[in-house]
């Protein structure tokens, strides 16, 4: 299905329509598993033609893959983007954008308030294995993203809906800078989704996702996807980006992508190029999985969401708890920017909060829940807590977990789609619990 086809359809709609057609051969309208590492020719002349990209298709699945392409193409349109590439998992996708956009000696600028996961992929794996840089700042100044800026700045990367604390980078301002300098806007939309914020409606000139997360949603497929939004001038800026522009890259003979695909070079590239000689891409049965669940996103998101604010206020509420770090409360920093970028002025269903009696207290209410399930995901059909002073967050000293938010008094959670009487039973029994020999 063409983008062109979605531009009427309603969310709901679009996660069940976008993207997937009835099967051409058998009929099926749930998306076959192409459980195929590769896939028969028509004959030497459509084999030589796939491999020049004069004919689009599929090879090998390292590449595409057609329940991987039904997925991307599932996703590029809840984005209202104009291609996707599926990646092995969310962290594959920040690494296959990258690739795409960064020479060796690059240097780039991200959000502080980034998943701990991406922060130590952009600190330590990109500057020892790659030599590419990165310039952390505070993101509640967009100002600070045009201060770290230098000649050698390829792109700028920022989280919509931060995970942990729920922090909302302003989408609109940012992207100008970006603009400006040249450069594109790369936005993890993980915790916002399609569902709650579109970051290519505010000028993010790339997307990406760990699929992972609320978009598979019952946590049982990993899974990533860098989506292309179309709008770039990647010609314009020809020197600063010339695996999108120069001719001859990447093997391809007589081929630019910006100019031989100009509205989906970014996309094109990541698939023809990034995928063939990174190997991050998707399994067919995660797709799959990812399918399923996205077909469900409006819905599920919807509860989360009304959960979230449920359990927030009831938390906020709570004598044993000092703090609450979540965007759809009133008091929240990021409280204005919900009402601008996110549907309803929703702060989505993954916050943090601070728990007296500190350390022990923590340990002892992750241990006394009994709905919410102490694991390390997030975004799965059901609630989820975490105390990461002591699991994601251990390896920090006292002072950087201060920074990044995770004190000893941190709790976090992911807020399911289960009935919100049940979730606030559960934590009421259990706050008592762990606060009891706090007092
Ligand atoms: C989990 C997560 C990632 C990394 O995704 P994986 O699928 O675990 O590799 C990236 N960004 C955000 C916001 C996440 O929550």
């Amino acid at each position: 299905m063409s983008n062109a086809d979605n531009t009427d359809m309603k969310f709901e709609t679009l996660s069940i329509h976008g993207g997937v057609e009835p099967c051409p051969v058998t009929g099926a309208t749930s998306p076959p598993i192409c459980q195929s590492t590769s896939f028969v020719f028509k004959n030497a002349e459509q084999a030589a033609n796939l491999f020049s990209l004069k004919e689009s298709g599929f090879i090998y699945s390292r590449l595409t893959n057609p329940t991987v392409n039904t997925l991307e193409q599932k996703i590029a349109a809840l984005e209202n983007g104009t291609g996707a590439t599926c990646t092995a998992s969310g962290l594959g996708a920040s690494m296959l954008a990258a690739a795409t956009l960064m020479n060796s000696g690059d240097d780039f600028v991200a959000s502080q308030k980034l998943y701990g996961g991406t922060c130590s992929q952009f600190r330590d794996s990109f500057s020892r294995s790659f030599g590419w840089h990165c310039n952390f700042v505070d993101p509640t100044s967009p100002e600070n993203f045009k201060q770290a800026l230098t000649e050698k700045t390829k792109f700028i990367f920022v989280e919509s809906l931060s995970n942990p604390e729920g922090v909302i980078t302003d989408i609109e301002a940012v992207a100008r800078i970006a603009e400006d300098a040249g450069i594109p806007l790369i936005v993890d939309n993980t915790i916002a989704t399609p569902y709650l914020c579109r970051p290519f409606d505010f000028g993010a000139a790339i997307v990406t996702h760990s699929t992972t997360k609320y978009l598979s949603g019952h946590g049982n497929a990993m899974g990533g996807v860098v989506v292309d939004g179309g709008t770039f001038d990647w010609a314009k800026h020809k020197d600063k980006f010339p695996a999108l522009s120069e001719e001859n890259h990447g093997g391809y003979r007589g081929i630019s992508f910006s100019r031989d695909f100009p509205d989906n070079a970014f996309a094109m590239h990541n698939h023809a190029v990034g995928l063939r000689d990174l190997g991050m891409g998707q399994q067919p049965m995660n797709a799959y999985l990812t399918i399923l669940g996205t077909e469900t996103l409006a819905l599920r998101m919807k509860q989360h969401c009304e959960n979230g604010i449920k359990v927030a206020e009831y938390l906020n509420n709570h004598d044993s708890v000092s703090w609450v770090s979540f965007a759809g409360l009133k008091e929240s920093p990021s409280h204005e920017l919900a009402q601008k970028y996110m549907r309803q002025g929703w702060g989505g269903a993954l916050f943090t909060f601070g728990v007296k009696g500190g350390y022990e207290a923590g340990l002892k209410l992750v241990e006394g829940v009994n709905f919410f399930k102490h694991l390390a995901n997030i975004g799965d059909t059901r609630s989820l807590i975490i105390h990461p002073a002591s699991t994601t967050h251990s390896q920090l000293s006292d002072e950087e977990k201060i920074k990044a938010g995770v004190g000893p008094d941190v709790i976090r959670i992911s807020v399911g789609i289960e009935n919100p009487d049940d979730l606030i039973s559960d934590l009421d029994q259990a706050l008592r619990q762990s606060t009891a020999m706090a007092a």
